[in-house]
């Protein structure tokens, strides 16, 4: 599958091909500071399935922390993507992929949340163990 989209003014476009390694939602103070929303809805992929089609000279970058480099349009302020290059992927925010049909799987720095969802998926207290966290769930 191959999504096509484009930043908040049109400048920077890319596009995404295949299926996403994972998708969920973010609770994190981080991700809510820098979405400006309560949650931050994830797909994690590959980076090699991302291509940035016009506009990469407009892309600008943020690390808060040396793991997450957030990216965003120069010009409109709409942001596009965080690499993540200690896990080999890049989230593309949900948001960002209209025409993909987003299953989220899994919820993680659930103790974080100020937006309690309650649909039934696992709610990580940090990150799942594979990904560097402490693996604990927490209840909805
Ligand atoms: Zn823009
Ligand atoms: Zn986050």
């Amino acid at each position: 599958m191959n999504y096509e989209t484009s930043c908040f003014c049109g400048e920077v476009r890319f596009t995404v091909t295949g299926t996403p390694e994972a998708q969920g939602y973010c609770h994190c103070a981080s991700c809510r500071t820098w979405s400006a929303g309560p949650v931050n809805a994830f797909t994690l992929w590959k980076p090699e399935s991302l291509e940035v089609t016009k506009g990469a000279s407009s892309i600008g970058t943020f690390n808060k922390t040396p793991g997450s480099s957030r990216k965003w349009c120069t010009k409109c302020g709409g942001h596009l993507f965080t690499d993540h290059p200690g896990f080999g992927l890049v989230d593309i925010y949900a948001a960002m992929l209209p025409s993909l049909r987003f299953e989220p799987g899994v919820h993680v720095h659930y103790q974080e949340t100020v937006l309690p969802i309650k649909d039934g998926k696992p709610k990580f207290k940090d990150m799942p163990a594979e990904m560097g966290g402490s693996g604990a769930t927490l209840p909805e």
